[in-house]
């Protein structure tokens, strides 16, 4: 493992992937720096197609509220609304963060090319965070928009909203494949959410270094992170991360390694999500950013990536679900 910079918890290389290794392929290893990066951002936002360009970032907490989605007492954006935002400042797109579920309606929706989800819970309720909840139409309006061709970009939490019903507070309904059952948002998303262990350092296998941002994270790479597990994948996934379940530590990743990070298609618009996203010092990672950029880049439509599906190929064992509790030790 090469260090990539002196902070903590940067990203950092492994000279041979899991991957790598399956295939017989003995990778050198590449010792990088942020500096090292391509020029260029990544996703096409200095591209003449940008230019204009309106992202929705949709931060409702139904559920579990994140850090670095709650707004401060006193106002002013979230942690993770202000990246953004400046994100969008640097690069020539525009960012409206809203926690507001009203604003689902297919005349609001059709100014914006991407809409962001690092939401949480049943959005249909109040909730935690007490704002507006979104209506039944509304949701049924951003799928549809999606469906037509508007971009969507899912962050961490988005794939711990609108878990299959009824989800009991013991989490029993979350072991439980339910396949083509699974809520139409988790099935336009990719999958749903389970759970997470306690936050370690782990090692992320890039499976696509082609997909638009990923060029620096190289063959893999190691970050400190609350990582989540899933279930329901659509088997359309082109996955770009993998997380390498391998030597983690805790129940939660008693399981084969299966997709982190990941695009699809969606009727004529574009899906990513990424599972990484819950600690501040990922936010302000160059490298999270990049892939960030990336993936919002291509769900604009700003250029073209190969997605085709790669589940199966890539993680075998994704449709393995980890066990509900610490087995019980043998005397
Ligand atoms: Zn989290």
């Amino acid at each position: 493992m090469t260090n990539l910079s002196g902070q903590m918890n940067m990203i950092s290389f492994h000279s041979r992937t899991l991957l790598a290794r399956s295939l017989g392929i003995l990778l050198l290893a590449h010792p990088l720096r942020a500096a090292d990066a391509p020029s260029g951002t990544p996703g096409g936002w200095d591209s003449a197609q940008a230019k204009g360009k309106h992202v929705l970032y949709f931060t409702k907490s139904s559920g579990y509220e994140h850090s670095v989605v709650k707004r401060p007492a006193g106002g002013g954006l979230s942690f993770s609304e202000q990246i953004l935002t400046d994100l969008g400042k640097e690069h020539g797109f525009g960012v409206t963060c809203t926690k507001d579920g009203t604003v689902f309606t297919p005349e609001n929706l059709v100014q914006y090319d991407v809409i962001v989800f690092y939401t949480s819970g049943l959005l249909t309720e109040a909730g935690t965070d007490k704002t507006p909840p979104m209506t039944l139409a509304g949701k049924t309006a951003l799928l549809n928009a999606i469906q037509g061709g508007k971009g969507f970009v899912g962050i961490h939490a988005a794939s711990d909203s609108f878990h299959h019903q009824p989800d009991p507070p013991d989490r029993s309904a979350r072991y439980v494949a339910y396949g083509d059952d699974i809520d139409p948002y988790l099935g336009m998303l990719g999958a749903e959410f389970i759970k997470h262990g306690a936050q370690q350092r782990a090692r992320i296998i890039v499976t696509d270094p082609q997909f638009p941002g990923c060029a620096p994270l190289q063959d893999s790479f190691a970050l400190f992170e609350e990582w989540y597990t899933f279930k329901d994948f659509r088997p359309d996934l082109h996955v770009i991360l993998a997380q390498d379940t391998q030597g983690m530590k805790g129940v939660d990743y008693q399981r084969a390694p299966y997709p982190d990070t990941w695009a699809r298609r969606n009727g004529r618009g574009r899906v990513f999500y990424t599972a990484m996203g819950h600690r501040e010092d990922v936010w302000t990672n160059p490298l999270f950013q990049r892939l960030l950029l990336g993936g919002l880049g291509w769900a604009a439509g700003n250029l073209e990536a190969d997605v085709t599906p790669n589940i199966v190929k890539v993680t075998p064992g994704y449709r393995q679900i980890q066990p509900p509790e610490e087995p019980k030790k043998k005397p």
